[in-house]
């Protein structure tokens, strides 16, 4: 009978989740919701001296974002609980046991200052076969002295008994079958009696096994353990419900050589965190895509392409249909270049689909801070949905659209030198007078306007079309001109150019604040001439 799909994600709140970790919680729940399966979050806390508070709602928060479901876990709960490593010690101690009895595994006491010697002395020193023997261990005292030492309390580490010079196979879906040679794996620690928690490969093997896991998808950096993985289940007599592994390629650096480091983002000015991480013990902050202004649909997307590809050229995909289109099949080998200038690319075009109304709340804050309020949520809506073809990120929205929320506190230099002449105040005057004669300042009526007062004046077109835009939008740049000014109100769009006429001055360094340009303004303004 086929197995139901199980899958987990395992992480251990060590730190914030790596972007690498969010892909493998990704294919994880990708697959699980492909075979109408389950998917597990296990909290692996079995080291308690690296273990960061905060961590563990991190990941929470990460999964949460992104849309990445949990149907157990130390949340949802489940039947197959306590889903959090720290609260299954009784477990893992009956398990050690079952090996201690079955002479799988065996106590050791040596301690550091021995190990450390035993290193000195034997060239490529591991614990295995060739050098147990000559340790400290419960293979090599009588058993009276072994229980001697536990009664006396003293410290000791359980070691599994690997057998030398065994083929061990470890298949895996994206691998194919890889096979090792178990002389080169060393007596694990499973257990440790100074904290009573299993290390990482038992009490992992002991859960998979428990929570019924059907397949262990992980990163490939975990690929080395899958030998002593497949041992453990054997030596447990599990090897029939062996979960089918499969390790997912490396997340590499965008550019160069080697595995993908917080140091590559910093360079090159991406996050490789899913949100914003505070590190608790050094104050540090570390950016996340979310802050950053990623759609946790673009992320997801983006992420799901590294590593796999639908098999044709699709590349914007829903979860949804990541999900209908997934399978190992297709998956690479080959670590991933993390291309961050695609995931740019990616949230450019999922900003470009998302309804204006949606794209503004997730503005709001953005605007909230820059101190502007006051604005409806349909003025903004129309106002980012202008500007977005230009957008990447949704902070970009704001070095775009700026202007439609507060007047330009300074004018393109290029485009003054350019677009404003001696003549240009004069006939910005006379355009705010031929403004405020429309009612009706739709984009095309306003246009119509605009451009026959432009064409009965013989006025050069570019021009005052160019010093215009200058006044309300600070740059020669921006969405089309009557498009901008039937969304802004016409007082400002008046008030602005107003400004400019006062703050551009014609030729500025020789008759800036002169008498003569007081005069000439004035004359402008049909206002009395100054004295
Ligand atoms: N706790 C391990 C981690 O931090 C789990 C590895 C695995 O999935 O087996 O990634």
């Amino acid at each position: 009978m086929e197995r139901k799909v199980r899958v987990r994600f395992a992480p251990s709140p060590t730190g914030p989740l790596h972007i690498g970790g969010v892909r493998t919680a990704l294919y994880n729940y990708i697959f699980a919701r492909k075979h109408g399966g389950d998917m597990i979050l296990r909290i692996e806390d079995t080291d308690s001296r690296r273990f960061v508070p905060g961590a563990e709602d991190y990941i929470n928060e990460s999964l949460q974002w992104l849309g990445i479901g949990i149907d157990e876990g130390v949340r949802e709960g489940g039947p197959f609980g306590p889903y959090k490593q720290s609260e299954r010690r009784d477990i893992y101690r009956q398990h050690v046991k079952q090996l201690l009895d079955a002479g799988r595994a065996y106590i050791a006491f040596d301690t550091p200052e021995e190990l450390e010697a035993a290193r000195a002395e034997i060239p490529n020193f591991q614990y295995d076969a060739s050098t147990r023997t000559r340790m400290r261990n419960s293979l090599t005292l009588p058993a009276d002295e072994v229980q001697k030492l536990i009664d006396n309390g003293t410290q000791y580490v359980v070691r599994f008994l690997i057998e030398p010079d065994k083929e061990v196979k470890v298949n895996d879906l994206i691998r194919g079958e890889v096979t090792v040679n178990s002389s080169i794996l060393d007596d694990k620690v499973l257990y440790k009696s100074a904290d009573d928690l299993p290390t990482y490969h038992l009490a992992n093997i002991v859960d998979d096994h428990l929570m019924e896991v059907s397949h262990v998808i992980r990163g490939e950096e975990w690929l080395p353990s899958a030998p002593l993985h497949v041992l453990l289940y054997e030596a447990f007599g599990w090897q029939d419900t062996m979960p089918q592994f499969v390790h997912l390629p490396l997340l590499l650096k965008p550019v160069g050589n080697g595995k993908l480091s917080k140091r590559d983002g910093d360079k090159l000015g991406f996050p490789v965190f899913p949100l914003e991480w505070h590190d608790p013990k050094s104050g540090e902050i570390s950016s996340g895509f979310r802050e950053r202004g990623y759609l946790p649909e673009a992320l997801v997307n983006f992420l799901a392409l590294l590593g796999w590809n639908p098999g044709d050229d699709s590349e914007l995909m829903t979860m949804q249909e990541l999900i209908d289109k997934f399978s190992f099949e297709h998956c690479s080998k080959a670590g991933a270049k993390f291309d961050f200038k695609k995931g740019e690319w990616f949230n450019h075009e999922y900003l470009m689909r998302k309804p204006d109304e949606e794209l503004a709340a997730l503005f709001m804050p953005i605007l909230e801070e820059h101190g502007v309020s006051g604005f409806t949520p349909e003025y903004v809506a129309r106002a980012i949905g202008m500007v977005k073809g230009r957008a990447n990120l949704i902070p970009d929205l704001w070095e775009q659209g700026s202007f439609f929320f507060i007047a330009p506190e300074g004018y393109a230099e290029k485009d003054v030198k350019k677009r404003w002449s001696a003549e240009t105040p004069a006939i910005m005057e006379e355009l705010i007078g031929v403004l405020e004669g429309i009612d009706d300042m739709t984009s095309a009526n306003a246009e119509k306007i605009v451009l026959d007062w432009i064409a009965f004046k013989e006025y050069h077109l570019g021009n005052v079309m160019n010093a215009f835009r200058l006044a309300v939008v600070g740059a020669c740049r921006g969405p089309h001109m009557f498009d901008i000014t039937e969304l802004m109100p016409k007082e400002e769009v008046t008030r602005r150019i107003r400004k400019a006429i006062d703050t551009l001055h014609y030729p500025p360094a020789i008759y800036e604040d002169t008498e003569i340009w007081r005069n000439q303004r004035a004359m402008r303004r049909g206002e009395p001439p100054v004295a």
